[in-house]
């Protein structure tokens, strides 16, 4: 039990398990965790295509954000400066300003084809990054400059609207056409609204708009595509400087430490066989999962004021994602979450860990004991608890009920889970 507060519980939509050195203090209730978020807008065409657009909409103005993978002949539009909504003038080209005639033989791009697929040139699954093509042609004996700009809604999504990609410029020579293309990595920024978000499983709305010229836009284009089921989960990091400056985790990267935690060697027992499983790539090939990791430092675990061990992260979570309503820990994966799964809070001054739905929290040690093994295995183990597993006590010597009592783990740090609690673990994620 962390020493910091009592856990307050306010609704039961989730499994609790509050830990210390011996495992189990309390299970408080349970009841069900279920994505709940309807799919909006069911897309059947998983790789894209090119759709009139009528439908004009207001984030052309928004700033680039991702690098731009490839291709020479893109380069980085200049960013403007970020303006609030109540500020800005409407962008070039849109319904509320007059667009100018253009002279007849003058710069004509447009875009005949926008294709989303992962790196390898396949649909997506969550996890992947995408690849984004698009392919433009200039029907006139004039080149130029046009600018694209894109922006990406998530539909599956309550809370994943017109979220800025690369703006990226392209030359085009006269009569001609030309590909451009780009990646979108699964964790993106809209740095004008300070939000962020992740590539979540579901279907997705890519709207476009060309710029050219002094005040030209075209029509806007837009596509649809899907990203399906994956290996990916998203996990948000927030953790306390201080939990760094302590025992084996001393000057580590956050990243770095947490990956490592996922995939140190680990292995299933099966006690009818006396067999045991191994698995190199640890806790992720054992779920079939691959954690993608987004840390952030600046948690002050310090601070107590909440009612629950959970207010400070969740508050920290929300402010540092955008959110439009706090992060609720017992809600499923497609509500406001921006696209991310679960969080992960590295308290610096509480000791063990406490799991609520999509919400650990764990301490820097256990016992005065801060060796990489053990501090990694309470993460683990609250993970554990986030996929599933409650103890398994009074077994001991087992991940989920003093992992640490095992001979293996004496030895060589080896993570053994009790087959029971590998068969209540599932990949709510997908
Ligand atoms: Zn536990």
């Amino acid at each position: 039990m962390f020493r910091k507060t009592s856990i307050t519980l306010l609704a039961v939509t989730s499994l609790v398990f509050a830990c210390r050195e011996d495992g189990l203090i309390a299970e408080r209730f349970i009841g069900a965790q279920s994505d709940a978020s309807a799919e909006k807008k069911p897309v059947e065409n998983p790789v894209a295509s090119v759709a009139d657009d009528a439908e004009s909409d207001s984030n052309a103005d928004t700033q680039p954000t991702l690098a731009v993978a490839n291709d020479t002949a893109i380069s980085q539009q200049e960013v403007p400066p970020a303006e609030s909504p109540e500020q800005e003038a409407p962008p070039a080209g849109s319904p509320d300003q007059e667009v100018p005639q253009v002279p007849s033989g003058s710069f004509l791009p447009s875009i005949t084809a926008i294709t989303v697929t992962n790196s390898k040139g396949d649909a997506p699954r969550k996890g992947d990054a995408l690849k984004i093509t698009f392919s433009l042609k200039n029907d006139s004996p004039s080149a130029g400059e046009v600018t694209v700009f894109s922006n990406l809604s998530g539909l599956r999504f309550t809370d994943f609207n017109n979220v800025p990609l690369t703006d990226v410029k392209v030359k085009l020579e006269a009569n001609s056409s030309h590909d451009v293309t780009f990646e979108v990595p699964v964790f993106l920024e809209d740095t004008a609204k300070k939000s962020r978000f992740a590539l979540g499983r579901g279907n997705y709305e890519l709207k476009t708009k060309l710029s050219y010229g002094s005040e030209v836009k075209a029509s806007p284009k837009s596509t649809n595509f899907e990203i399906a089921e994956g290996k990916g989960v998203f996990a948000l990091a927030m953790y306390d400087e201080k939990y760094f400056e302590v025992g084996d985790a001393k000057g580590a990267d956050p990243e770095a430490w947490l990956k490592e935690t996922f995939t140190r060697k680990g292995s299933i027992f099966y006690p009818e066989s006396g067999t045991k499983q191994i698995f190199a790539g640890g806790f992720d090939e054992m779920m079939g999962i691959e954690h993608h990791i987004k840390a952030v430092g600046g948690l002050d675990s310090r601070n107590t004021k909440g009612v629950d061990i959970f207010d400070n992260p969740e508050a920290f979570a929300t402010e540092y994602l955008n959110l439009n309503q706090k992060w609720a820990h017992g809600s499923g994966p497609s509500t406001n979450k921006h696209g991310y799964d679960y969080f992960i809070a590295l308290d610096k001054d509480s000791f063990g860990g406490v799991t609520f739905g999509t919400a650990q929290v764990t301490g820097a040690g256990i016992s005065g004991d801060f060796s990489k093994d053990r501090m990694q295995m309470l993460i683990v183990h609250e993970s554990g608890h986030v996929f599933g597993s409650p103890h398994c006590d009074p077994i001991q010597g087992f991940i989920m009920c003093s992992g640490e009592k095992n001979k293996a783990y004496k030895a060589d740090g080896e993570y053994i889970w009790h087959e029971d609690s590998f068969k209540k673990m599932k990949n709510l994620f997908k």
